[in-house]
């Protein structure tokens, strides 16, 4: 007997005019992540089927689908004729040995000889019997559930449970964003937020290179290749900013190292979205968790970005909130990793918590500022993911 996957997607988002938009996008997206396997995607009355595939590759193909943002849920089924006693035959592979259940129909083919009731009745006593005892049914709280679907083409779809999928709108339907992305733990749960909400998402990286080895690279690469999967591929930028960094170490005040230097990973950031096409740039801040980023913190980065907006998805999340959601994305065990990005070289005993915008632009005005950005873009490597 033959088993497919079935995949329904967030239909809140695919109603009214842009249906065919999300559609085709989702669509996309689905063929992308299951493009490694031998397998096939076929469109089918308001939902995909995944099919023809090797059997023992079937829960790597449910994880990369699971993946996949607008996919509300997905069922691994039996497809079988539509007649009962191939009906039959599957619901006994779905059927726990004991236990209560009930049966729940559903006809695509209204033209099939039995009702949908009639269906669930008349299975619900082949199963019975088959048992001889041991199943009871229970409409009310089963132990499991059979569900039958009789499609148009003659065959039927028996499944037991919904699997949850990512939710959310398909990657490719809202824009694109330049990710900031550090080595820790929140800046790649802030990229998969937006990526849940249709954004598509490219990475950019400072890193301060002698100071910080290759593995702290390795690092960034890796955790943008975990996002990836959820953000249908992105492109990782990496810039040198170690230059900078000694130029504040050298001519400004201590503790304002890490202020400036926010500053300054601001204003390439946004002169590198727009280079790009990115609509806004997206950061892992989360009010108060460290110094810098105190509602002070906040604003003297965000005044550098004269023309996009600055996402913040974890400006309201507590730091378990945030490890929760690493945890789920697959992210955590690589971003604790120990390597150190360029925010931990030079860092001040004691930063400022809430540096004063005149203070930080007298400060700025002993720095190069356009030169050290100049200087900064001469570093930039792409690394398609
Ligand atoms: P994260 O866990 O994302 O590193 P964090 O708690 O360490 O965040 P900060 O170091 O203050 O916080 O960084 C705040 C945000 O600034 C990060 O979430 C990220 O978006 C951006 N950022 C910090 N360092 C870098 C870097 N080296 N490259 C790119 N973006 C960075
Ligand atoms: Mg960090």
């Amino acid at each position: 007997m033959k088993k497919v996957i079935i995949i329904r997607y967030s239909e809140i988002y695919l109603k009214g005019k842009n249906r065919g938009f999300f559609e085709r996008a989702f669509e996309t997206n689905l063929r992308r992540a299951i493009e490694d396997f031998d397998a096939e995607l076929i469109k089918n009355s308001g939902r995909y089927l995944v099919q023809n595939f090797p059997e023992d590759q079937t829960e790597e193909i449910i994880e990369k689908l699971k993946k996949v943002f607008g996919l509300h849920t997905l069922s691994l089924a039996y497809e079988t004729s539509s007649d009962m006693d191939s009906i039959f035959e599957a619901a006994k592979l779905q059927a726990h040995p004991a236990g209560t259940f009930k049966v729940e129909s559903h006809r695509g083919d209204k033209k099939y000889p039995l009702t949908s009731v009639e269906i669930s009745k008349t299975l619900g006593g082949l199963l019975l019997e088959y048992a001889k005892g041991a199943l009871k049914v229970d409409v009310h709280n089963p132990s499991f559930t059979v569900r039958v679907d009789i499609r148009e083409n003659g065959k039927a779809l028996v499944f037991g449970d919904f699997i949850e999928g990512a939710n959310g709108m398909p990657v490719g339907t809202a824009g694109k964003g330049l990710l900031l992305l550090s080595g820790g733990i929140d800046s790649p749960v802030a990229g998969h937020m937006m990526a849940k909400r249709g954004m598509k998402i490219d990475c950019l990286h400072f890193h301060s290179y002698p100071y910080t080895n290759m593995q702290a690279k390795e690092k960034v690469v890796d955790l943008a290749k975990i996002l990836s999967e959820y953000t249908c591929g992105t492109n990782l930028y990496t810039v040198k900013v170690t230059h900078i960094q000694e130029a504040i170490h050298e001519k400004c005040k201590p503790d304002l190292m890490i202020t400036l230097l926010r500053r300054f990973m601001y204003r390439i950031a946004e002169r590198h979205a727009l280079r790009i096409s990115a609509q806004c740039l997206i950061t892992g801040e989360s009010l108060g968790q460290v110094a810098s980023q105190t509602i002070e913190g906040m604003t003297s980065s965000n005044s550098v970005v004269e023309r996009l907006p600055v996402l913040r998805p974890l400006v309201g999340f507590d730091k378990n909130e945030i490890i929760d959601r690493s945890v789920k994305m697959g992210a955590y065990e690589t971003s604790i990793l120990p390597f150190e990005d360029c925010c931990t070289v030079f860092l001040p005993d004691f930063p400022a918590i809430r540096p004063k915008l005149d203070e930080i632009a007298r400060e700025e005005a002993k720095l190069d500022v356009e030169g050290l950005i100049e200087e900064a873009f001469q570093s930039i490597e792409k690394i398609k993911i």
